[in-house]
């Protein structure tokens, strides 16, 4: 069988090599010709041996995602469906600013967790996504926008993709070992380079993986709260009933004594009339007194028979004002890409639900495309 090269940290490729009989540095050219100039070519890797290049074209491949979709909306939000095998799909999101440009990476085809609020969630769990598949997410959008430098040519600070957020479909956490050989990718010198504080886990709360990540490769945390209390929260956050809100605000408080970035963010979906209270706020002031944190509101995006509605805008303004007027910074999250249906919640994908509910997919035309 053929090994996908794109399923390897520098670790795994060097480990890899060896067995070839090949030095640690042969690993290190050839992960900067995949990730940093987005070859997949053996032959194009001019400074690796003739001989290394042909055993290489016979036992390894480099093969990326496959793209089914691309969509763009006036804003400049761009998603991609990419097609992971057996009629599943997940989606990819590029999301330009005025001095940055963020990747929202998928990292589960579905999601299990059934968070109440979540498109992803009502959709089932088929199966984790591999190194190379999450990886490949970059990988590709970096390719696409043009972002792949020529080696020795270009600035390599001025990054298309400067940030990544593990924020697409699933929950990284759930799929550890896979997530974290991408991290180790994504911050790589020989691969993308990016900075600790610049890429960001998003959990529901998984609170023994938030401790092991503190340990094999801080990076920037976010946390869906999403509820001030255990019975609400057990209700919008299903996993809150194996990791109630004292673990959660326990772990994320041992997370910051190694974190590259001295605080937490909250993700808290405004769901009105559920979550949106004046008393919510505040009793969330309480909860995370002794956490240094900020919050990013974030307005629930609706989809098809959600069941959950979105506040006006006075109240989510007024929700903030609570929660500033405690000392939190605390910002609401722009919508982008919604007419794409690339906003928060809003990806679908293609999931097969191996597990439960549904049988059959849901968005047909989405492959067919
Ligand atoms: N499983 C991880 C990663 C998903 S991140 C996590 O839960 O953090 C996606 C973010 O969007 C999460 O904060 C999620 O709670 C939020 N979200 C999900 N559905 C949403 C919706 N319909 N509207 C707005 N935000 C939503």
């Amino acid at each position: 069988m053929t090994t996908n090269l794109l399923d390897f940290d520098i670790d795994g490729l060097t480990a890899w090599f060896a067995q070839l009989g090949e030095k640690p540095f042969r690993a290190r050219q050839v992960l900067s010709w995949m990730h940093r100039f987005g070859v997949d070519d053996f032959g194009q890797m001019t400074d690796v041996a003739k001989s290394l290049r042909a055993k290489l074209t016979e036992t390894a491949e480099i093969r990326g995602p496959v793209p089914v979709r691309d969509s763009m909306a006036a804003d400049g939000t761009r998603k991609w469906l990419l097609d992971v095998g057996q009629g599943n799909a997940v989606e990819t999101v590029f999301i330009p600013e005025a001095g940055r440009g963020t990747l929202c990476v998928s990292t589960q085809v579905g999601c299990a967790l059934e968070c109440a609020f979540c498109s992803t969630g009502r959709q089932g769990f088929n199966r984790n996504l591999s190194t190379a598949e999450i990886i490949g997410q970059l990988w590709h959008a970096n390719r696409v926008l043009g972002a792949v430098k020529q080696p020795g040519v270009g600035d390599p600070r001025e990054r298309v993709i400067s940030n990544v957020v593990l924020m697409g479909m699933g929950e990284p956490l759930a799929n550890y070992d896979n997530v974290v050989a991408a991290l180790r990718l994504m911050l790589d010198d020989h691969a993308y380079g990016l900075s600790r504080r610049r890429v960001t886990v998003s959990t529901a709360g998984m609170v023994p993986a938030i401790d092991r990540l503190r340990e094999d490769c801080p990076v920037a945390l976010a946390v869906s709260l999403h509820a001030p209390t255990d019975a609400l929260r057990d209700e919008l956050v299903p996993l809150n009933k194996k990791y109630p809100l004292a673990e959660l605000m326990a772990a994320c408080r041992r997370y910051l004594e190694n974190a590259p970035r001295d605080f937490i963010t909250f993700e808290y979906v405004l769901l009105a009339d559920v979550n949106d209270r004046d008393e919510d706020a505040r009793a969330l002031s309480k909860l995370v007194r002794d956490i240094p944190c900020k919050f990013n509101l974030i307005p629930f995006n609706p989809f098809p028979d959600s069941g959950f509605r979105k506040p006006s805008m006075e109240r989510v303004r007024r929700f903030q004002a609570i929660l500033m007027n405690a000392d939190i910074v605390t910002t609401v999250r722009k919508t982008r890409g919604d007419e794409i249906d690339a906003a928060c919640g809003q990806l679908a994908g293609q999931v097969r639900d191996r597990t439960k509910r549904r049988s059959v997919e849901l968005h047909p035309e989405a492959i067919a495309q």
